[in-house]
Parts: C-alpha cells; structure tokens; sequence
C-alpha cells in the first residue's frame, strides 16, 4: 500500500515537472535547451509508472511490454535531451521509434527463450548501462565541454549513481530469486520508489538551474560584447579593465585607438553590408596580432580600442606597427563586385596608467595622437607626447 502511495505521488511528480519543461521550453522560443525533451522524458516515466498503477503485479502481456519500453525510453529521452542542452543538433522521435521497436523486438525474443523473469532482469541490466554511460559522460564532461558547470555535473554523476546501484541490485535479486522480489510489498521496492520520487524532485530543479545559468551568462556575454565583431563593448572593456587592475600584481596599460582610414569611402563605394564585413575582417586582425591577454573592444563604428596589458612603451609601439601593417596587406572580397578591397588604419597610442578611473582621460590622449596622425596623412602609428619607450 506505501509503495503503491509513492508509486501514484511519483506520477504526478514526473507530470508536474513535465508541464513545467514544457511551460519553460514555448518561452525558450527557438533555444530551448533540450527543456522540451526533458518534457517528454518525464511524460514517458510517468506513463509508465501510471501502466504499472493501473497493470498489477508485472505479469507478460502487451501492458508490461509497453511499460518496459517506456522504462527504458525515458532515460534515453533524457540523455538526447542533455545533448540539445549541450547544443548538439541530435534527432529525437527517430531515435526514440527504433529503439522502442528494437526493444519490443528483443523483449519478445527473451520472453519466448527464456521467459517472464529474464525479461524484467534485461530491463534492469539494461538501465544499469545506460545509466553507467550517463556517469561516465557527466564525469569526462565536467573535465572537458562542461567545466563551467563542473559542480553540477559531479551532483548529477552522485544522483544517478543511486539509481544505477538500485537496478543493480533489482537485476541481482531477479536473477538469484525470482519474481518474488518485485512484490510492491517488499521493502526492497519502497526504497527504489522512495529513491525514484528523491530524484523526481530534485532533478527537475537542477535542470532549471543550469537552463537558468546558461541564459543569465548568455545575457552577460550579450550585454558586454558588439553582435556585430563579437569583440568587447566599451561596457565589457570598462569591466575587463576594473578586473585587471583589481589584481595587485597588474601592470599598467597602454591605450590604442584604431581607426579605419576613409571608411566611408568604403561603404559608399561597396555598399554597407561589405563595410560591416570589412569591419568583421579588422576585427580578426586585431585578435590575431594582439597578445594574449590585451582587451579588444569596437568602441562604435570604425573605432576600435586596444587594451596593451603588462607591456612596455617599446613593446606596445612594436605591436601597434604589426597591427598597422596586417590591416594594410589585408584583402576583403567584395562578392558582389568581385573585387578585392584594401583598407588601412590610424593608430593613436596613449601613455601607461594604472586605474579604471583614468580611462576616459587616456582614451582622451589617444584620440589626440590619432587626430594626429590622420591629418600627417593617415596609415601610421602615433603616440602620446608624453610617451616613453
Ligand atoms: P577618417 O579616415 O577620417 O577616419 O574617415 P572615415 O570615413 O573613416 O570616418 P568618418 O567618421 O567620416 O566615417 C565613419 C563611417 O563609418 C560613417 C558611418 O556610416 C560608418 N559606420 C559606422 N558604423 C558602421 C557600421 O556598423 N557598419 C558600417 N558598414 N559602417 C558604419
Ligand atoms: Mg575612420
Ligand atoms: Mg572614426
């Protein structure tokens, strides 16, 4: 009577929390984070504890077939789910279909060869793998693709590890004595039900956790960088800076403006979408001939900056002059006209300073250098009056 208790609160658990995935996943709109497969896991789980209610004792039939498919669907369901979450493009309703086809198919097989039992001791074993294999990827993922949600993941290894010794331990007992033990009397049972409504409980908040943690770091990233080149905004920039010289051992920074060269020739002459492409292109430049480490940001338009971090005056001369001299044997095709287009850069650099607070004052000093520098006639490096190399 207990057990059968747990067994119905398990249900409406696992269809709460499917209606919730579900709610969560039309707001999620076009990224849904796999929330919409948790949904249907959860459907499927809760399905077949609902065909376990209603069958009785787990007798062969048609009932029990369809449940053990469902038994086993639902963790798949979940694993594909994690995928999506883990931004894989990954097939659910086909993979879901030959399984559970596949699945009827050996069923049947075992019934008919060595009978009701070996049947339900198959299912056991069956989700002890699965479930082996979930651990396994959530260990190498939080050392590899998941590292950011490393804690997470090492929650969820020690949750599944529980129901994994569980049907360890069912397919154990089947094997040794016999259906017997599957009586939902028995207190073997109450505990893998009373586990089963543990996890049912505390999963489905931990998947809204990191879905909840995936859109707030998203909404940072967004917020801190320009959609356009993917580089830093000036608010990013601002906080990267405040970061830096937050550390006691940061070394003062050297301010470079970057400023393309009668760029509105450019999207005059090739339209603005090659414009944006060209900025995209400058963009690489300077990612590839910073050093690792210094802050890129498109301050707005054509103008970018350049964080020289832990460098001296020569150093910080010599990296502008390679940036200088990339952007100008830079190529950009313009499709549309099949030509290949040329561009080239002013760059203004600051004096060294040592606060967050001084920036708009270097970047004050740096536009000074750059003004300079376009009106000796563009395509060169200038800097601060007051520069020491
Ligand atoms: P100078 O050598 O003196 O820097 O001349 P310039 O033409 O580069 O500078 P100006 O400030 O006159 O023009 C900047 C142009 O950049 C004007 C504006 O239309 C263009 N622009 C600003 N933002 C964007 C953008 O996001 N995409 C594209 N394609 N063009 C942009
Ligand atoms: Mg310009
Ligand atoms: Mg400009």
């Amino acid at each position: 009577m207990v057990t059968t208790v747990i067994l119905g609160m398990l249900c409406v658990y696992l269809l709460c929390f499917s209606v919730m995935f579900l709610l969560i996943s039309t707001r999620l709109a076009d990224k849904k984070m796999g929330m919409d497969v948790f949904a249907l896991g959860n459907l499927l789980l809760g399905l077949a504890y609902i065909m376990q209610l209603v069958d009785g004792p787990p007798d062969w039939g048609l009932m029990s077939v369809i449940n053990h498919i469902l038994t086993l669907s639902a963790p798949v369901t979940y694993l594909l789910g994690a995928l999506r979450f883990f931004g894989r493009p990954t097939p659910i309703v086909r993979p879901l279909l030959v399984l559970a086809a596949t699945y009827a198919v050996v069923q049947l097989l075992v019934q008919a060869l060595l009978g009701n039992e070996a049947r339900h001791a198959l299912l056991a074993a069956a989700c002890v793998l699965l479930f082996l294999g979930m651990i396994i990827a959530l260990l190498v993922g939080s050392r590899t693709f998941a590292k950011d949600l490393r804690v997470e993941m090492l929650v969820f290894a020690v949750l599944i590890s529980g129901i994994c010794a569980l049907n360890a331990a069912k397919f154990v007992m089947i094997v040794n004595g016999g259906m017997a033990e599957l009586d939902m009397s028995s207190g073997f049972q109450r505990i893998f039900y009373l586990y089963m409504s543990f996890l049912a409980t505390v999963l489905p908040p931990c998947a809204v956790w990191l879905v909840l943690r995936r859109l707030t770091d998203e909404l940072r990233s967004l917020a801190a960088h320009d959609p356009l080149t993917r580089l830093l905004n000036r608010r990013g920039l601002m906080d990267a800076l405040e970061v830096h010289f937050r550390s006691r051992s940061a070394e003062p920074a050297f301010l470079l403006i970057v400023d393309i060269d009668h760029f509105k020739g450019i999207n005059d002459t090739h339209g603005h979408k090659t414009g944006d492409l060209v900025l995209c292109r400058v963009a690489d430049v300077l990612n590839a001939t910073a050093r690792q480490g210094d802050l890129i940001c498109r301050l707005g338009g054509e103008e970018f900056v350049v964080l020289a971090l832990g460098s001296d005056g020569a150093g910080v001369l010599q990296m502008a002059e390679r940036m200088r001299a990339a952007i100008e044997n830079l190529e950009v095709h313009d499709f549309s006209r099949d030509q290949a287009i040329r561009c080239t850069v002013t760059i203004g650099v600051s004096d060294p300073f040592a606060s967050a607070q001084v920036f708009d004052e270097f970047l004050q000093q740096a536009d000074v250098a750059l003004y300079r520098g376009k009106k000796a006639g563009r395509n060169r490096v200038e800097r601060g009056r007051g520069f020491e190399v």
